[in-house]
């Protein structure tokens, strides 16, 4: 059972609600966000929801058999809109999130960031901190980068995602992103996720390497239950048998999800894939599903990029890309 509070319900109430808890034999589980607090109950709850809901400012007690809770539809039907700057991820327009794998210089974060706002693109990508399989590979210009994206920022306007990597490092990015983006491989690193929880930034939720939708969708909740109801789910693809390409883009993951829970869904068609030419065709299929927006990489020169080359789309792709699926989205009923 979760026992929501109205926002800014007083400590007096609060503690009530944790008192009548007690008194039950029951654990409560206190979730203080910026917005709202919420109580989980742990353990086997004999009473009726009404018998917590008569208590002063307690705004609504849901029963929810799901093991996810905040980010089941059954906790809330409608979806979530979630604005970022004036723009609106989830909503009938397209979210659109673009740019390099990784930052690798001031010029080429900025010369990307003026390409893909030309092309409409409203929200740019760029990793500063990045996760690499070798620690021998590049990692990322971390703080430069940071300030590179910063400036690719104010320059153009845009609005940005980038990752961040640990718990300790969440303040300085949110110094820069608009998104917080919380990678494959960080998909359960739960102290991390209740770190982003406790910021007032969205948080962009890639789904784990091997990770199941109920998986993504718990970690969902470690953000939400810590007090930031403002989660983007991504689906990045998954570890499959299959060689050929770099991960199983799971499509029949994103009208789920949708069914699931009341979260956007963006998907990632360049790491769900990894190779360029599966990008577009992979893009739309998502749209076709119901994806709320994509995330793609884009370089003005793949071949050289310090990471993921692969899979990233050069400014003729991209905008190739753009044409395509402006078409298609009208016929989804959707605007780009
Ligand atoms: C990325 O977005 O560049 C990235 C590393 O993604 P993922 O965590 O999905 O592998
Ligand atoms: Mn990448």
């Amino acid at each position: 059972m979760i026992i929501v509070m109205k926002p800014k319900a007083s400590v007096k109430s609060v503690s009530q609600v944790l008192t009548k808890i007690r008194e039950l034999g029951l654990k409560p589980n206190l979730s203080k966000g910026r917005e709202r607090t919420v109580i989980g109950v742990i353990g086997r709850v004999n009473v009726e929801p009404e018998y917590f809901e008569v208590l002063p400012e307690v705004e609504k007690v849901v029963r929810i058999l799901s093991p996810f809770k905040l980010a089941s539809r059954e906790f809330k039907n409608e979806d979530t809109i979630i604005k970022i700057n004036g723009l609106e991820i989830g909503g009938t327009k397209i979210a659109l999130m673009a740019g390099p794998c990784a930052i690798e210089g001031k010029e080429q974060i900025k010369e990307i960031a003026w390409f893909l706002k030309e092309k409409g693109v409203r929200i740019l990508r760029g990793g500063a901190y990045k996760p690499r399989t070798s620690p021998y590979s590049f990692q990322g210009l971390k703080e430069k980068g940071l300030e590179y994206l910063e400036e690719a920022k104010r320059e153009t306007g845009l609005a940005v995602v980038t990752e961040v990597m640990s718990s300790e490092d969440v303040e300085k990015v949110s110094q820069v992103a608009d998104i917080l983006q919380i990678g494959a491989r960080n998909m359960q690193n739960y102290s991390l996720l209740q770190a982003v929880g406790k910021t007032d930034k969205p948080v962009l939720l890639k789904r784990g390497l091997m990770a199941t939708i109920e998986e993504l969708l718990m970690s969902a909740e470690y953000i939400l239950s810590t007090g930031n109801n403002r989660v983007i789910l991504c689906e990045r693809g998954i570890r499959t048998f299959e060689k050929y390409t770099r991960n199983t883009f799971d499509v029949s993951a994103i009208p789920l999800i949708k069914k699931l829970s009341h979260l956007p869904v963006i998907a990632d068609p360049s790491h769900g894939t990894g190779i360029r030419d599966l990008v577009t065709p992979v893009a739309k299929a998502a749209l076709v599903a119901g994806a709320d927006g994509l995330i793609v990489e884009v370089h003005k020169d793949p071949q050289s990029a310090l990471s993921d080359g692969s899979q990233t789309l050069d400014f003729k792709m991209f905008s190739k890309l753009i044409e395509e699926i402006r078409s298609l989205c009208s016929i989804c009923g959707r605007e780009i």
